[in-house]
């Protein structure tokens, strides 16, 4: 991935939390806990949290977990978020 490309994922992840992007999908989030977003884990109580000044999330229940761009992807089933996170 070139620098540039870089250079703008970490603009768009310091500029927009985690915490954003559930509210803006209608997910409900009380006292940093919401439902596991991964539609796999049918999550009946909110087992994940929002940690380091919203900026990352973490299911307990399941162990998945990611930053900004993974719950955006995950929220909009764009489940092939490898290809913003990795150079493969
Ligand atoms: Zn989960």
């Amino acid at each position: 991935m070139n620098s540039l490309v870089v250079d703008l994922i970490e603009e768009i992840k310091s500029q927009i939390s985690v915490r954003d992007v559930l509210v803006e999908h209608g997910v409900e989030i009380t006292s940093d806990m919401f439902r596991c977003i991964y539609p796999k884990h049918l999550d009946e109580h909110p087992s994940s949290s929002v940690y380091e000044n919203d900026r990352r999330f973490y299911c307990h229940v399941c162990g998945r977990g990611g930053d900004v761009i993974d719950a955006y992807a995950i929220l909009n089933g764009l489940h092939n978020s490898q290809a913003i996170d990795s150079d493969e």
